[in-house]
Protein backbone atom coordinates (compact mmCIF):
# COMPACT_ATOMS: atom_id res chain seq x y z
CA UNK A 1 0.00 0.00 0.00
CA UNK A 2 1.54 3.59 -1.14
CA UNK A 3 2.68 5.03 2.52
CA UNK A 4 0.02 8.17 3.14
CA UNK A 5 1.71 11.53 4.41
CA UNK A 6 0.60 12.90 7.43
CA UNK A 7 -2.01 16.00 7.61
CA UNK A 8 0.65 18.35 9.07
CA UNK A 9 2.87 17.61 6.61
CA UNK A 10 0.25 18.26 3.58
CA UNK A 11 -0.72 21.40 5.41
CA UNK A 12 2.34 22.79 5.78
CA UNK A 13 3.25 21.79 2.16
CA UNK A 14 -0.13 23.49 0.96
CA UNK A 15 0.84 26.24 2.89
CA UNK A 16 4.18 26.87 2.20
CA UNK A 17 3.48 26.51 -1.93
CA UNK A 18 0.77 29.22 -1.83
CA UNK A 19 2.92 31.49 -0.40
CA UNK A 20 5.86 30.62 -3.06
CA UNK A 21 3.31 31.67 -5.52
CA UNK A 22 2.32 34.61 -4.13
CA UNK A 23 5.39 36.17 -3.35
CA UNK A 24 6.68 34.74 -6.94
CA UNK A 25 3.50 36.67 -8.38
CA UNK A 26 3.78 39.97 -6.93
CA UNK A 27 7.74 39.65 -7.58
CA UNK A 28 7.20 38.87 -11.62
CA UNK A 29 4.58 41.78 -11.58
CA UNK A 30 6.22 44.25 -9.62
CA UNK A 31 9.91 44.17 -10.96
CA UNK A 32 8.87 43.41 -14.68
CA UNK A 33 5.96 46.09 -15.06
CA UNK A 34 7.12 48.42 -12.55
CA UNK A 35 9.02 51.10 -15.25
CA UNK A 36 5.25 50.62 -17.18
CA UNK A 37 3.38 51.04 -14.50
CA UNK A 38 5.85 54.38 -13.40
CA UNK A 39 5.45 55.80 -17.22
CA UNK A 40 1.49 55.71 -17.09
CA UNK A 41 1.25 57.26 -13.60
CA UNK A 42 3.63 59.82 -14.38
CA UNK A 43 1.47 60.66 -17.86
CA UNK A 44 -1.62 60.70 -16.44
CA UNK A 45 -0.79 63.01 -13.68
CA UNK A 46 1.11 65.40 -16.05
CA UNK A 47 -2.10 65.42 -17.76
CA UNK A 48 -4.38 65.84 -14.98
CA UNK A 49 -1.95 69.25 -14.43
CA UNK A 50 -2.32 70.41 -17.09
CA UNK A 51 -5.94 69.95 -17.50
CA UNK A 52 -6.18 71.77 -14.07
CA UNK A 53 -4.14 74.50 -15.56
CA UNK A 54 -6.56 75.15 -18.14
CA UNK A 55 -9.56 75.36 -16.08
CA UNK A 56 -7.82 77.51 -13.38
CA UNK A 57 -6.77 80.26 -16.32
CA UNK A 58 -8.32 83.45 -15.52
CA UNK A 59 -9.10 83.05 -12.20
CA UNK A 60 -7.36 85.59 -9.58
CA UNK A 61 -4.09 84.93 -8.18
CA UNK A 62 -3.23 82.31 -10.48
CA UNK A 63 0.45 82.26 -9.77
CA UNK A 64 0.66 80.88 -6.36
CA UNK A 65 -1.75 78.38 -7.12
CA UNK A 66 0.21 77.53 -10.03
CA UNK A 67 3.42 77.05 -8.35
CA UNK A 68 1.67 75.04 -5.68
CA UNK A 69 0.48 72.81 -8.14
CA UNK A 70 3.92 72.21 -9.70
CA UNK A 71 5.57 71.41 -6.52
CA UNK A 72 2.66 69.23 -5.00
CA UNK A 73 3.00 66.67 -8.44
CA UNK A 74 6.55 67.44 -8.60
CA UNK A 75 6.29 68.66 -12.17
CA UNK A 76 7.67 71.69 -13.91
CA UNK A 77 5.05 74.21 -15.67
CA UNK A 78 5.20 76.96 -18.60
CA UNK A 79 2.97 78.98 -19.99
CA UNK A 80 3.68 80.81 -23.26
CA UNK A 81 1.31 82.96 -24.98
CA UNK A 82 2.47 85.72 -27.12
CA UNK A 83 2.08 88.45 -24.53
CA UNK A 84 3.53 86.45 -21.21
CA UNK A 85 5.81 83.27 -20.80
CA UNK A 86 5.40 82.11 -17.29
CA UNK A 87 7.98 78.98 -15.68
CA UNK A 88 6.02 77.98 -12.34
CA UNK A 89 7.78 75.70 -9.46
CA UNK A 90 11.75 76.03 -7.92
CA UNK A 91 13.78 73.89 -10.79
CA UNK A 92 11.91 73.86 -13.42
CA UNK A 93 13.41 72.24 -16.72
CA UNK A 94 11.10 73.76 -18.92
CA UNK A 95 12.83 77.25 -18.14
CA UNK A 96 15.64 76.36 -20.65
CA UNK A 97 14.00 75.65 -23.88
CA UNK A 98 14.53 78.00 -26.27
CA UNK A 99 11.82 79.35 -28.77
CA UNK A 100 12.54 77.63 -31.61
CA UNK A 101 11.94 74.32 -29.59
CA UNK A 102 8.45 76.15 -27.59
CA UNK A 103 7.42 76.92 -31.78
CA UNK A 104 7.79 73.42 -32.91
CA UNK A 105 6.23 71.88 -29.29
CA UNK A 106 3.20 74.78 -30.40
CA UNK A 107 3.09 73.83 -34.09
CA UNK A 108 3.10 70.08 -33.51
CA UNK A 109 0.38 70.14 -30.59
CA UNK A 110 -2.09 72.20 -32.86
CA UNK A 111 -1.49 69.33 -35.21
CA UNK A 112 -2.24 66.41 -33.12
CA UNK A 113 -5.58 68.20 -31.84
CA UNK A 114 -4.50 70.44 -28.87
CA UNK A 115 -3.07 68.25 -26.89
CA UNK A 116 0.41 66.10 -27.14
CA UNK A 117 2.79 63.78 -25.15
CA UNK A 118 6.66 64.50 -26.18
CA UNK A 119 8.30 61.39 -24.53
CA UNK A 120 11.71 60.91 -23.99
CA UNK A 121 12.83 64.58 -25.02
CA UNK A 122 16.13 64.54 -24.37
CA UNK A 123 17.19 67.74 -23.35
CA UNK A 124 20.63 69.10 -22.31
CA UNK A 125 20.23 70.68 -19.03
CA UNK A 126 22.03 73.86 -18.95
CA UNK A 127 24.66 72.58 -15.28
CA UNK A 128 24.59 69.53 -16.82
CA UNK A 129 26.94 66.87 -19.27
CA UNK A 130 25.04 64.47 -18.84
CA UNK A 131 21.75 64.62 -21.41
CA UNK A 132 18.18 63.65 -19.45
CA UNK A 133 15.36 62.16 -20.66
CA UNK A 134 12.16 64.31 -19.91
CA UNK A 135 8.58 63.68 -20.41
CA UNK A 136 6.60 67.30 -22.00
CA UNK A 137 2.42 67.02 -22.32
CA UNK A 138 1.49 70.02 -24.11
CA UNK A 139 -1.79 71.61 -24.30
CA UNK A 140 -3.19 74.83 -26.57
CA UNK A 141 -6.08 76.40 -25.27
CA UNK A 142 -7.42 79.60 -26.33
CA UNK A 143 -8.11 81.95 -24.03
CA UNK A 144 -9.95 85.62 -24.20
CA UNK A 145 -9.14 85.73 -28.11
CA UNK A 146 -5.63 84.21 -27.09
CA UNK A 147 -3.36 80.94 -27.69
CA UNK A 148 -2.15 79.81 -24.80
CA UNK A 149 0.35 77.07 -24.79
CA UNK A 150 0.94 75.48 -21.91
CA UNK A 151 3.62 72.97 -21.36
CA UNK A 152 3.88 70.58 -18.19
CA UNK A 153 7.08 68.14 -17.65
CA UNK A 154 8.45 65.82 -15.57
CA UNK A 155 11.91 64.34 -15.16
CA UNK A 156 11.91 60.58 -15.47
CA UNK A 157 13.94 58.07 -12.91
CA UNK A 158 15.96 55.15 -13.73
CA UNK A 159 14.04 52.53 -11.63
CA UNK A 160 17.18 50.03 -12.06
CA UNK A 161 18.26 51.14 -8.02
CA UNK A 162 14.88 50.62 -7.34
CA UNK A 163 13.95 47.57 -8.63
CA UNK A 164 17.76 46.33 -7.21
CA UNK A 165 16.39 47.55 -4.17
CA UNK A 166 12.38 45.89 -4.28
CA UNK A 167 14.04 42.47 -4.87
CA UNK A 168 16.46 42.50 -1.62
CA UNK A 169 13.51 43.41 -0.12
CA UNK A 170 11.59 40.81 -1.28
CA UNK A 171 13.67 38.40 0.27
CA UNK A 172 13.37 39.56 3.39
CA UNK A 173 9.74 39.52 3.32
CA UNK A 174 9.66 35.57 1.69
CA UNK A 175 11.67 35.13 4.80
CA UNK A 176 9.12 36.57 7.24
CA UNK A 177 6.38 35.10 5.54
CA UNK A 178 7.85 31.81 5.61
CA UNK A 179 7.88 31.92 8.91
CA UNK A 180 5.02 33.31 9.91
CA UNK A 181 3.51 30.51 7.91
CA UNK A 182 5.20 28.08 9.91
CA UNK A 183 4.26 29.68 13.05
CA UNK A 184 0.49 29.49 11.36
CA UNK A 185 0.76 25.57 10.80
CA UNK A 186 1.86 24.91 14.21
CA UNK A 187 -1.13 26.61 15.32
CA UNK A 188 -3.75 24.68 12.95
CA UNK A 189 -2.01 21.45 13.93
CA UNK A 190 -2.59 22.56 17.62
CA UNK A 191 -6.11 23.73 17.29
CA UNK A 192 -7.56 21.21 14.99
CA UNK A 193 -5.01 18.15 14.07
CA UNK A 194 -4.49 17.73 17.62
CA UNK A 195 -8.10 17.39 18.62
CA UNK A 196 -8.45 15.12 15.34
CA UNK A 197 -5.89 12.90 16.51
CA UNK A 198 -7.35 12.38 19.74
CA UNK A 199 -10.58 11.56 19.12
CA UNK A 200 -9.08 9.03 16.28
CA UNK A 201 -6.93 7.33 18.96
CA UNK A 202 -9.83 7.21 21.25
CA UNK A 203 -12.27 5.78 18.20
CA UNK A 204 -10.59 2.98 18.33
CA UNK A 205 -12.17 2.37 21.30
CA UNK A 206 -15.10 2.42 20.26
CA UNK A 207 -15.91 -1.11 18.81
CA UNK A 208 -15.33 -2.17 22.69
CA UNK A 209 -17.68 0.32 24.02
CA UNK A 210 -14.60 2.13 25.60
CA UNK A 211 -14.60 5.65 24.00
CA UNK A 212 -13.73 8.37 26.65
CA UNK A 213 -14.20 11.81 25.37
CA UNK A 214 -12.99 13.31 28.60
CA UNK A 215 -9.73 12.72 27.15
CA UNK A 216 -10.28 14.72 23.89
CA UNK A 217 -9.80 18.30 24.43
CA UNK A 218 -10.79 21.03 22.59
CA UNK A 219 -11.96 24.50 22.48
CA UNK A 220 -14.02 24.33 19.17
CA UNK A 221 -18.26 23.38 19.04
CA UNK A 222 -17.44 21.08 15.59
CA UNK A 223 -15.10 19.06 17.38
CA UNK A 224 -16.77 19.36 20.85
CA UNK A 225 -20.14 17.92 18.78
CA UNK A 226 -18.28 15.01 17.18
CA UNK A 227 -16.86 13.98 20.64
CA UNK A 228 -20.87 13.55 22.11
CA UNK A 229 -21.66 11.82 18.98
CA UNK A 230 -19.36 9.22 19.21
CA UNK A 231 -20.00 9.65 23.00
CA UNK A 232 -23.33 8.68 22.07
CA UNK A 233 -22.47 5.84 19.67
CA UNK A 234 -20.43 4.21 22.53
CA UNK A 235 -23.50 4.64 24.99
CA UNK A 236 -25.75 2.90 22.17
CA UNK A 237 -22.93 0.16 21.92
CA UNK A 238 -22.91 -0.57 25.85
CA UNK A 239 -26.57 -0.34 26.05
CA UNK A 240 -27.33 -2.63 23.01
CA UNK A 241 -24.36 -5.11 24.30
CA UNK A 242 -26.15 -5.14 27.54
CA UNK A 243 -29.37 -5.60 26.10
CA UNK A 244 -27.94 -8.83 24.07
CA UNK A 245 -27.00 -10.27 27.33
CA UNK A 246 -29.94 -9.82 28.43
CA UNK A 247 -31.93 -11.19 25.38
CA UNK A 248 -29.89 -14.20 25.31
CA UNK A 249 -30.46 -14.99 28.96
CA UNK A 250 -34.06 -13.97 28.75
CA UNK A 251 -34.24 -16.79 24.92
CA UNK A 252 -32.64 -19.19 26.98
CA UNK A 253 -34.75 -19.10 29.81
CA UNK A 254 -37.88 -19.14 27.75
CA UNK A 255 -36.39 -22.20 25.43
CA UNK A 256 -35.32 -24.19 28.59
CA UNK A 257 -38.85 -24.14 30.27
CA UNK A 258 -41.41 -25.40 27.21
CA UNK A 259 -38.36 -27.65 26.87
CA UNK A 260 -38.40 -29.22 30.20
CA UNK A 261 -41.77 -29.14 30.30
CA UNK A 262 -42.20 -31.23 26.86
CA UNK A 263 -39.63 -33.84 28.43
CA UNK A 264 -41.19 -33.92 31.79
CA UNK A 265 -44.77 -34.72 30.32
CA UNK A 266 -43.12 -37.19 27.34
CA UNK A 267 -41.23 -38.70 30.16
CA UNK A 268 -44.27 -39.15 32.32
CA UNK A 269 -46.67 -40.33 29.82
CA UNK A 270 -43.98 -42.95 28.56
CA UNK A 271 -43.52 -44.46 32.13
CA UNK A 272 -46.71 -44.56 33.81
CA UNK A 273 -48.87 -45.37 31.21
CA UNK A 274 -52.42 -44.32 32.95
CA UNK A 275 -50.86 -40.75 32.80
CA UNK A 276 -51.66 -40.96 28.82
CA UNK A 277 -55.06 -38.69 28.33
CA UNK A 278 -55.29 -36.09 26.05
CA UNK A 279 -55.01 -33.53 28.78
CA UNK A 280 -50.90 -33.89 29.46
CA UNK A 281 -50.68 -34.82 25.54
CA UNK A 282 -52.19 -31.30 25.43
CA UNK A 283 -50.10 -29.83 27.47
CA UNK A 284 -47.13 -31.35 25.16
CA UNK A 285 -48.69 -30.21 22.26
CA UNK A 286 -49.22 -26.22 23.79
CA UNK A 287 -45.05 -26.10 25.03
CA UNK A 288 -44.15 -27.23 21.28
CA UNK A 289 -46.46 -24.44 19.66
CA UNK A 290 -45.01 -22.02 22.27
CA UNK A 291 -41.44 -22.96 21.23
CA UNK A 292 -42.05 -22.82 17.67
CA UNK A 293 -43.63 -19.03 18.34
CA UNK A 294 -40.30 -17.95 19.79
CA UNK A 295 -38.39 -19.51 17.04
CA UNK A 296 -40.57 -18.08 14.21
CA UNK A 297 -40.09 -14.30 16.48
CA UNK A 298 -36.55 -14.60 17.05
CA UNK A 299 -36.30 -15.43 12.87
CA UNK A 300 -38.14 -12.14 12.48
CA UNK A 301 -35.94 -10.27 14.84
CA UNK A 302 -32.69 -10.99 12.82
CA UNK A 303 -34.79 -10.52 9.60
CA UNK A 304 -35.92 -6.99 10.98
CA UNK A 305 -32.15 -6.09 11.69
CA UNK A 306 -30.72 -7.01 7.86
CA UNK A 307 -34.43 -5.25 7.07
CA UNK A 308 -35.31 -8.38 4.71
CA UNK A 309 -38.78 -8.17 5.98
CA UNK A 310 -41.64 -8.68 2.76
CA UNK A 311 -44.74 -7.70 3.56
CA UNK A 312 -47.84 -9.68 1.58
CA UNK A 313 -50.18 -6.75 1.56
CA UNK A 314 -54.22 -7.30 0.48
CA UNK A 315 -57.23 -5.45 1.19
CA UNK A 316 -59.40 -6.33 4.05
CA UNK A 317 -61.65 -5.77 6.08
CA UNK A 318 -60.51 -4.27 9.56
CA UNK A 319 -63.61 -4.95 11.58
CA UNK A 320 -63.24 -9.34 10.37
CA UNK A 321 -59.53 -8.65 11.09
CA UNK A 322 -59.99 -8.27 14.96
CA UNK A 323 -63.33 -9.93 15.36
CA UNK A 324 -60.85 -12.98 13.88
CA UNK A 325 -58.51 -12.30 17.04
CA UNK A 326 -60.64 -11.79 19.22
CA UNK A 327 -62.17 -14.96 18.67
CA UNK A 328 -58.39 -16.48 19.23
CA UNK A 329 -58.32 -15.55 22.79
CA UNK A 330 -62.00 -15.31 24.07
CA UNK A 331 -61.97 -19.13 24.90
CA UNK A 332 -58.63 -18.69 26.78
CA UNK A 333 -60.04 -15.52 28.38
CA UNK A 334 -62.97 -17.43 29.74
CA UNK A 335 -61.59 -20.24 30.79
CA UNK A 336 -59.56 -17.78 33.04
CA UNK A 337 -62.40 -15.09 33.85
CA UNK A 338 -60.85 -12.32 31.99
CA UNK A 339 -63.20 -9.69 30.54
CA UNK A 340 -61.99 -9.65 27.37
CA UNK A 341 -64.38 -6.98 24.79
CA UNK A 342 -64.48 -6.14 21.22
CA UNK A 343 -65.97 -2.42 21.20
CA UNK A 344 -66.14 -1.80 16.57
CA UNK A 345 -66.81 0.98 14.92
CA UNK A 346 -67.90 1.11 11.70
CA UNK A 347 -66.22 -0.84 8.98
CA UNK A 348 -63.12 -0.01 6.59
CA UNK A 349 -60.99 -1.33 4.16
CA UNK A 350 -57.54 -1.64 5.23
CA UNK A 351 -54.17 -2.41 2.76
CA UNK A 352 -51.77 -4.88 5.31
CA UNK A 353 -50.04 -7.89 5.81
CA UNK A 354 -53.25 -9.69 7.80
CA UNK A 355 -50.79 -11.97 9.19
CA UNK A 356 -48.20 -9.19 10.32
CA UNK A 357 -51.05 -7.17 11.40
CA UNK A 358 -52.36 -10.10 13.86
CA UNK A 359 -48.38 -10.73 15.13
CA UNK A 360 -49.06 -7.08 16.47
CA UNK A 361 -52.15 -7.62 17.83
CA UNK A 362 -51.41 -10.78 19.68
CA UNK A 363 -47.99 -8.87 21.19
CA UNK A 364 -50.39 -6.09 22.22
CA UNK A 365 -53.30 -8.69 23.87
CA UNK A 366 -49.91 -10.97 25.31
CA UNK A 367 -48.58 -7.78 27.03
CA UNK A 368 -51.82 -7.07 28.56
CA UNK A 369 -52.92 -10.75 29.69
CA UNK A 370 -48.61 -10.60 31.23
CA UNK A 371 -48.38 -7.27 32.65
CA UNK A 372 -51.63 -7.48 35.09
CA UNK A 373 -51.52 -8.35 38.56
CA UNK A 374 -54.98 -7.25 39.53
CA UNK A 375 -57.42 -9.70 40.74
CA UNK A 376 -60.43 -9.15 37.81
CA UNK A 377 -58.22 -8.30 34.14
CA UNK A 378 -60.22 -6.70 31.78
CA UNK A 379 -59.15 -6.15 28.15
CA UNK A 380 -60.90 -4.14 25.01
CA UNK A 381 -60.23 -4.66 21.93
CA UNK A 382 -61.69 -2.13 20.02
CA UNK A 383 -61.82 0.33 17.22
CA UNK A 384 -62.39 4.58 17.43
CA UNK A 385 -62.67 7.43 15.26
CA UNK A 386 -59.30 9.83 15.62
CA UNK A 387 -58.08 12.70 13.76
CA UNK A 388 -59.25 11.76 10.37
CA UNK A 389 -57.71 8.06 11.05
CA UNK A 390 -59.33 4.71 12.36
CA UNK A 391 -57.17 3.97 15.75
CA UNK A 392 -56.99 0.05 16.18
CA UNK A 393 -56.44 -0.27 20.39
CA UNK A 394 -56.16 -2.57 22.70
CA UNK A 395 -56.68 -1.24 26.67
CA UNK A 396 -56.20 -3.33 29.52
CA UNK A 397 -56.90 -2.19 33.31
CA UNK A 398 -53.19 -3.52 34.31
CA UNK A 399 -50.22 -2.70 35.79
CA UNK A 400 -49.94 0.43 33.29
CA UNK A 401 -46.47 2.02 32.76
CA UNK A 402 -44.69 5.14 33.99
CA UNK A 403 -44.02 8.42 32.00
CA UNK A 404 -40.60 7.39 31.68
CA UNK A 405 -40.52 4.34 30.51
CA UNK A 406 -43.32 4.93 27.46
CA UNK A 407 -40.53 6.08 25.07
CA UNK A 408 -38.61 3.62 25.33
CA UNK A 409 -40.48 0.24 25.73
CA UNK A 410 -40.89 -0.01 21.64
CA UNK A 411 -36.70 0.20 21.77
CA UNK A 412 -35.20 -3.61 21.07
CA UNK A 413 -34.82 -5.61 24.65
CA UNK A 414 -36.10 -3.11 26.75
CA UNK A 415 -37.97 -4.22 29.56
CA UNK A 416 -39.93 -2.07 32.62
CA UNK A 417 -39.25 -4.46 35.38
CA UNK A 418 -35.41 -6.24 34.85
CA UNK A 419 -37.17 -9.63 36.64
CA UNK A 420 -38.29 -11.24 33.46
CA UNK A 421 -41.49 -13.13 33.81
CA UNK A 422 -42.17 -15.99 31.82
CA UNK A 423 -45.42 -15.11 29.51
CA UNK A 424 -48.68 -17.16 29.27
CA UNK A 425 -48.70 -16.47 25.47
CA UNK A 426 -45.86 -15.73 22.79
CA UNK A 427 -42.45 -15.06 23.26
CA UNK A 428 -42.62 -11.46 24.23
CA UNK A 429 -39.79 -10.44 22.43
CA UNK A 430 -42.95 -7.94 21.04
CA UNK A 431 -42.72 -4.15 21.12
CA UNK A 432 -39.79 -3.50 19.11
CA UNK A 433 -40.99 -6.15 16.01
CA UNK A 434 -44.54 -4.85 16.73
CA UNK A 435 -42.79 -1.08 15.99
CA UNK A 436 -40.87 -2.59 12.77
CA UNK A 437 -44.24 -4.47 11.42
CA UNK A 438 -46.02 -0.98 12.11
CA UNK A 439 -43.27 0.98 10.56
CA UNK A 440 -42.86 -0.79 7.40
CA UNK A 441 -46.90 -0.63 6.65
CA UNK A 442 -46.82 3.04 7.22
CA UNK A 443 -48.89 3.11 10.32
CA UNK A 444 -48.32 6.45 13.09
CA UNK A 445 -48.50 3.88 16.14
CA UNK A 446 -48.18 4.34 20.24
CA UNK A 447 -48.68 4.11 23.65
CA UNK A 448 -51.04 5.52 26.37
CA UNK A 449 -50.84 4.57 30.26
CA UNK A 450 -51.35 5.45 34.04
CA UNK A 451 -49.45 3.70 36.32
CA UNK A 452 -51.55 0.79 38.51
CA UNK A 453 -54.79 2.13 36.15
CA UNK A 454 -54.60 1.21 32.41
CA UNK A 455 -52.46 0.70 29.16
CA UNK A 456 -53.40 1.63 25.82
CA UNK A 457 -51.45 0.79 22.87
CA UNK A 458 -52.37 1.77 19.66
CA UNK A 459 -51.76 2.24 15.91
CA UNK A 460 -54.11 4.41 12.98
CA UNK A 461 -55.64 3.01 10.02
CA UNK A 462 -56.81 4.50 7.06
CA UNK A 463 -60.34 3.25 4.68
CA UNK A 464 -58.36 2.74 1.12
CA UNK A 465 -61.99 2.15 -1.02
P1 LIG B 1 -41.46 -8.29 26.92
O1 LIG B 1 -42.95 -8.48 27.08
O2 LIG B 1 -40.70 -9.51 26.60
O3 LIG B 1 -40.85 -7.55 28.06
P2 LIG B 1 -42.23 -6.25 24.99
O4 LIG B 1 -41.37 -5.56 23.98
O5 LIG B 1 -43.48 -6.84 24.51
O6 LIG B 1 -41.28 -7.36 25.65
O7 LIG B 1 -42.57 -5.21 26.11
C1 LIG B 1 -41.62 -4.33 26.62
C2 LIG B 1 -41.97 -3.84 28.02
O8 LIG B 1 -43.08 -2.95 27.97
C3 LIG B 1 -42.44 -4.95 28.95
O9 LIG B 1 -41.33 -5.52 29.61
C4 LIG B 1 -43.34 -4.23 29.92
O10 LIG B 1 -42.59 -3.69 30.98
C5 LIG B 1 -43.89 -3.08 29.12
N1 LIG B 1 -45.28 -3.32 28.66
C6 LIG B 1 -45.69 -3.68 27.43
N2 LIG B 1 -47.04 -3.79 27.36
C7 LIG B 1 -47.51 -3.49 28.60
C8 LIG B 1 -48.83 -3.44 29.18
N3 LIG B 1 -49.94 -3.68 28.47
N4 LIG B 1 -48.91 -3.07 30.49
C9 LIG B 1 -47.81 -2.80 31.22
N5 LIG B 1 -46.54 -2.86 30.73
C10 LIG B 1 -46.38 -3.19 29.43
Amino acid sequence: MKKKTSLRVQLLGILVAFVLAIVGLIYFVQTTFLDDFYMRYKVSSLKSVAQSISDLIGEDDTEELFDHLGMNNEVCIRLVSNEEDFCYSGACTLRNLDHNTINLIAAETVESGGEKLFDNFRYQHRFNEHPEDVYIFAKMINYDDEDILIMVSSGITPLNTTIATLKSQYLLIVGIILVMTLVLALLISRFILKPIKQINEESKNLSKGAYDGSSVRTGSKEFAELNSTLENANEDILKADRAKKELLGNVSHDLRTPLTMIVGYGEMIRDLPEENNEENINVIIEEAKRLSVLVDDLVDISKMQDNVIDLNREDVSLNGLLESVYHQYERYCEGRDIDLKLKLNKDITINADVKRIKQVLYNFINNSLNYNSKESQSIVIGTEKYDGFTRVYVLDNGDGIEEKDLDNIWDRYYKVDKEHKRHQIGSGIGLSLSRELLKAHGFPYGAESSPGEFSKFYFDVQDVK
